[in-house]
């Protein structure tokens, strides 16, 4: 028999002899060794007494009092035969149709256990409310840059920022960078390696993150409960009560542990979660290519209820039945649907899980300012950015000169502000004949819908000069090149308001070559393929209709 050396407590129950003290250590010490000869082993032990001794004390563990149907009742497992078969389907689908992506790789390719850890905190940070495909991109760029905690660590946040332009929620890259000096500096670049530990020591790492990293790195014997295993274990369980709520959140992560695979925690993990984001979706699941189809209580109700309908049709006896289907086994619990009369039959499976309604998003209105000039020395056009403050809404990112509007404002009282506001930033007079206005254009934030009134400036004085910093209520502010703004610390909002300005000019050019019929613009072709013109009521200009150019508006977070 293979030994990790450590004389550790599952190399013990692997020979045989009595597990006594499961500790965490060795639990930790087991797990890497586990993932250096895991196929070979997970092989041996797939069926042996040794491993179900182990999940009936991890399942005593988690939770004494849930583990027979009697205590449990209808949201829980039936027996260790059941969790066995749901952990066995799961694991073999996932070895199969799994995604390759990269911080998956380095998982199991690095051997260093903190350049592992730090690439899956990476890639479980980016991931928060962003999706896989938007992520891999970042990733792997961030990963070029900065492939450990002490590269990391040596970066500024402005670096940091930069790098996190157009991925949202600002402060998950603040938080890293952070929580990566704090593992250097305090911790001698060992990352904490329990996820209480992570948790409690590090910024921006929660208990599901800190779980995620602990299951998959070193292997800790924990579930994980993120928007996917949530989806997953509310249908699998038939959990109708508000998802969001504190006694479901428990039921769901003692459910959680009680699952995971002992043995391969970190796969078992990123199957459910896999599960839920590719199968178990939340609209229109595959279910008939579900690993757990036979396990899944919500998959039983949709089949029972269709039975009942089909019976109805044929028998032709439609009031000896309800028309609300029994969809209830459980007798009512405070995991359940709120009433039976709340199951939508048209929903299926999708009647799970439930959330509050979201509040909807507070609307706001700014008014923002492009403002250029052309470089003394070679011509080449810059743009004037200051830097929002270091706390707050995207702290610390570059912006326009912007200026939140307290209430509904006519043109001219807009002109009004912005003139003043510049003249202040810029320490010469701006006069809003000078202004010129572009547009509207939207952006929501998680929880703001933003329309930003899109300005812009000229300046004709090349040798302007900006006002000293300290006269400035921003922290900063500088001059940069087209190519820079593109580098800079920039929300998507911004990039949006940078894209109306360049088409605008690009736009401009065009027609002043008199190229308007050529391009078919203004004209019934023209306004038919979408790039219909509506001109702004000051300049005399014309402009693409912001509808059609920029489409339906993209979420951004903060
Ligand atoms: Fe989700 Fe359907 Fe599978 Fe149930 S059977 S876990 S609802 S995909
Ligand atoms: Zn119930």
């Amino acid at each position: 028999m293979v030994s990790c050396g450590w004389d550790c407590c599952w190399c013990k129950s692997l020979s045989g002899a009595q597990c006594g003290e499961y500790t965490v250590m060795s639990k930790l010490k087991a797990a890497v060794m586990v993932q250096k000869t895991s196929l070979k082993r997970r092989q041996n032990v797939k069926n042996s007494p040794q491993r179900k001794r182990l999940c009936q004390k991890q399942v005593k563990e988690v939770s004494p009092g849930i583990v027979s149907v009697k205590e449990t009742g209808y949201h829980s497992f039936k027996d260790l035969t059941e969790i066995h078969s749901i952990r066995a389907n799961l694991l073999s689908w996932y070895d199969k149709n799994k995604r390759e992506l990269p911080w998956r790789r380095m998982a199991v390719t690095e051997s260093d256990l903190n350049k592992r850890a730090y690439a899956v905190w990476v890639s479980e940070i980016m991931l928060q409310q962003t999706q896989v495909a938007t992520v891999i991109n970042y990733y792997n760029k961030w990963m070029q840059r900065w492939p450990t905690l002490q590269a990391l660590a040596k970066a500024t946040l402005e670096e940091v920022n930069e790098m996190w332009s157009g991925l949202g929620y600002y402060s998950r890259g603040r938080r890293l960078h952070e929580g990566a000096q704090k593992v250097l500096s305090e911790f001698k670049g060992e990352m904490p390696k329990s996820a209480e530990e992570l948790q409690k020591l590090l910024p921006g790492v929660g208990r599901y993150t800190a779980s995620a990293i602990t299951s998959i790195c070193f292997g800790q014997v924990t579930g994980v409960v993120d928007g996917n295993a949530i989806r997953v274990l509310c249908r699998a369980r038939a959990i109708g009560a508000d998802s969001t709520s504190p006694a479901v959140t428990e039921a769901l992560w003692m459910l959680a542990n009680i699952l995971v695979d002992p043995v391969r925690p970190g796969d078992f993990n990123q199957a459910v979660m896999e599960l839920g984001a590719t199968i178990c979706t939340p609209k229109a699941p595959l279910c008939s290519e579900c690993p757990v189809q036979a396990h899944c209580r919500a998959y039983h109700q949709v089949v029972k209820e269709e039975e009942k309908v089909s019976k109805r049709l044929l028998d032709n006896t439609m009031l000896k039945f309800s028309s609300i289907p029994d969809i209830e086994e459980c007798g009512g619990c405070s995991l359940c649907l709120p009433d039976k009369e709340s199951w939508v039959s048209s929903l299926g499976v999708m009647n799970y899980p439930r959330k509050p309604a979201k509040k909807p998003p507070r609307t706001e209105r700014t008014l923002t300012c492009v403002v250029t000039r052309k470089r003394n020395t070679d011509d080449t056009e810059e743009y004037f950015l200051i830097q929002r403050p270091n706390f707050g809404l995207l702290a610390g990112m570059w912006e326009f000169p912007s200026i939140l509007m307290e209430a509904e404002l006519m043109e001219k009282k807009q002109k009004r502000i912005i003139s003043d506001r510049l003249t202040e930033l810029l320490g010469s007079s701006v006069t809003e004949a000078n202004l010129q206005h572009l547009g509207e254009v939207v952006h929501i934030f998680s929880h703001i819908h933003q329309t930003y009134h899109v300005y812009s400036n000229s300046l004709s004085d090349t040798t302007v000069e900006t006002v000293k910093q300290e006269e400035t209520e921003y922290p900063s502010f500088r001059w940069v090149t087209k190519a820079e703004f593109h580098q800079s610390a920039v929300s998507t909002a911004m990039k949006k308001v940078f894209r109306l300005f360049s088409h605008l000019g690009v736009n401009e050019k065009l027609l002043n070559k008199g190229d308007k019929q050529e391009r078919g613009l203004g004209t019934k072709e023209g306004e038919r393929k979408g790039r219909k013109y509506k001109a702004p009521k000051d300049s005399g200009r014309r402009q693409l209709c912001m509808e059609s150019f920029f489409g339906p508006a993209v979420k951004e977070s903060l």
